[in-house]
C-alpha cells in the first residue's frame, strides 16, 4: 500500500478531491480515492485524533457487520480491522430478575457482529491514507464555512480564526447528521430534507474489568437489557471492560438528579449492571454526563453540481440497528465501483449513486427506526415466544 501514482484524467473526470470531515466515512473514502490515484484532500473541523487525549461525545464502540466489511476489504483493510475486534454472535437479553437467555444473529458459524473501537478504526483508516504522501493531504481544524456546489470552490475557518478558500473538481460532504454541505444543498430547488429527534436520548458508561482483570460478562455478546420504554446496552472492549449505553427518555433522566435516585432506579431495573458497574462509577458517571440525543435524516438527491453526501451527511440514522456506519461504508464501496463502471466520469457517477442508494438508504432508516421499537420491547417477545417454541419441543 502506499504506492500509487497521480493519475491522468480526462475531459469528464476529476483530478482533485475535496473530502470534508475526516471521520469514519471521510477516511475511508481518502483510501479510496487514493489508492486509484487521485489527488485528495481531507478538511477537518477537529484536531488529529491520532494526536489528542480522547475524542469526545462519540460512541466508544461500534458494531461492524456485513456491509462495513465488504467495503473495508476493498482498501484491504478488512482482516486487520476484524483482527482488533471482538465477535458478537449472539444478543444476550437479561432480565429483571438477573436471569440471562441469548438469542443467536443466526444459525452459521460466520453469522456474527463485531465490535470495534471506533477511535482506533478511524485512526487506521486516516493513517493508510495517510501513507499516499504524494496523493493525500489531511488538513485538520478546517472547517468548512462555504461552499459552492457548482464551482468547487470552498471557504474554510482554521486553528486561529483565519479563513482559507480552496477548490476541487469533486466536493465530497463526509461531514456527519449536522453537514454543513448538505445544508448548502438544502437552499437548491428541488431537495428534499426531513428530520426527526427521538424522545431518547442516551449516555455511555463504563462496565469495568472484574477484580481479576477479566471480563464482567461473557464478551461474545451484545448485552441488552430491554425494559420497553428504555434499554441498557453493552459491547466488549478489548481491554476487557464494556461500553454500557442507556437509552432512555430525556424526561426519564431529568427525573433522576440525586444519587440516592440512580442507584435506586438501577437496583430496580438493572440489579445485575449495577453489580459490575459499581456503585460510585455509575452515580459519577451519569450525575456527570449530559444525554446527547439521537437524529434520523432524509434527504434527497445525494449530489448537486458537483458535490455528493454520503454517510451521515446523506441519512443519518436511530443507531438500533447498528447500520449507521456500515451504511456510510457501503456509500463508499458503490461510489467507488460506480467511478471504475462509469470511467470516473462524475456527471455521470453522482447521478447514479443518488439513484442506487436512495432506496437502500430510506429503507436502513426505516429499519433502524423500527428497531428503536425492537430492541427494548419485541426482544422480550420474541425470545418469550422462541423460549415456549423451545420448551415445547
Ligand atoms: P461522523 O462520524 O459524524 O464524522 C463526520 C466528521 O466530519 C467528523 O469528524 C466531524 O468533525 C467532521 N465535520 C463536521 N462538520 C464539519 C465541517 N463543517 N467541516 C469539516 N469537518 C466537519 N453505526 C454502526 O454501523 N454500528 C454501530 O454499532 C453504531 N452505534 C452507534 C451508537 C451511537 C450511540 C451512535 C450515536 C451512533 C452509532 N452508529 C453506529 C452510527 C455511526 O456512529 C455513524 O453512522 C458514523 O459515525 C457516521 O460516520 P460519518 O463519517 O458519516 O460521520
Amino acid at each position: 500500500t502506499g504506492s500509487a501514482r497521480v493519475r491522468s484524467v480526462h475531459v469528464g473526470q476529476p483530478k482533485r478531491i475535496a473530502i470534508i470531515g475526516g471521520g469514519l466515512v471521510g477516511a475511508l473514502n481518502a483510501c479510496f480515492f487514493a489508492q486509484k490515484g487521485f489527488l485528495v484532500d481531507v478538511y477537518e473541523y477537529r484536531a488529529d485524533i491520532r494526536s489528542t487525549e480522547k475524542a469526545v461525545g462519540r460512541s466508544i464502540n461500534l458494531a461492524l457487520s456485513f456491509r462495513g466489511r465488504a467495503a473495508l476489504k476493498a482498501v484491504g483493510l478488512e482482516d486487520y480491522v476484524v483482527s482488533e475486534g471482538i465477535p458478537m454472535r449472539a444478543r444476550m437479553i437479561h432480565d429483571t430478575n438477573e436471569s440471562t437467555h441469548e438469542v443467536p444473529y443466526g444459525i452459521f458459524p460466520d453469522q456474527f457482529i463485531i465490535s470495534i473501537d471506533r477511535r482506533r478504526l478511524n485512526e487506521v483508516m486516516l493513517s493508510l491514507a495517510e501513507k499516499y504522501k504524494e496523493l493525500v493531504t489531511l488538513h485538520f481544524h478546517h472547517k468548512l464555512i462555504k461552499v459552492d456546489l457548482y464551482s468547487g470552490a470552498m471557504k474554510f475557518v482554521t486553528e486561529d480564526g483565519s479563513t482559507v478558500e480552496r477548490s476541487a473538481d469533486l466536493v465530497m460532504g463526509c461531514d456527519g447528521a449536522y453537514s454543513a454541505v448538505r445544508q448548502a444543498m438544502m437552499k437548491q430547488s428541488l431537495f428534499d430534507y426531513s428530520q426527526e429527534f427521538i424522545e431518547h436520548g442516551y449516555i455511555e458508561l463504563e462496565t469495568p474489568p472484574n477484580g481479576c482483570g477479566e471480563y464482567a460478562m461473557p464478551p461474545n455478546f451484545l448485552h441488552i437489557w430491554p425494559r420497553d420504554t428504555f434499554m441498557l446496552i453493552a459491547l466488549p472492549n478489548l481491554d476487557h471492560s464494556f461500553t454500557t449505553t442507556l437509552f432512555m427518555p430525556f424526561r426519564k433522566f431529568e427525573e433522576l438528579t440525586t444519587e440516592a435516585q440512580v442507584l435506586a432506579f438501577f437496583r430496580d431495573t438493572f440489579p445485575d449492571a449495577l453489580k459490575i458497574i459499581g456503585e460510585s462509577n455509575l452515580v459519577q458517571s451519569f450525575l456527570s454526563t449530559k444525554p446527547s440525543s439521537l437524529i434520523s435524516i432524509k434527504c434527497k438527491p445525494y449530489h448537486v453540481g458537483r458535490t455528493v453526501i454520503l454517510g451521515d451527511a446523506a441519512h443519518a440514522m436511530v443507531p438500533f440497528y447498528g447500520q449507521g456506519m456500515n451504511a456510510g461504508f457501503l456509500d463508499c464501496l458503490v461510489f467507488h465501483e460506480l467511478m471504475d463502471s462509469l470511467d470516473c466520469d462524475i456527471d455521470l457517477v453522482l447521478p447514479a449513486f443518488t439513484e442506487r442508494m436512495l432506496p437502500n438508504s430510506h429503507a436502513i432508516i426505516d429499519l433502524a427506526m423500527y428497531n428503536y421499537i425492537e430492541m427494548r420491547h419485541l426482544v422480550n417477545t420474541w425470545s418469550y415466544y422462541l423460549r415456549k417454541k423451545i420448551d415445547n419441543t
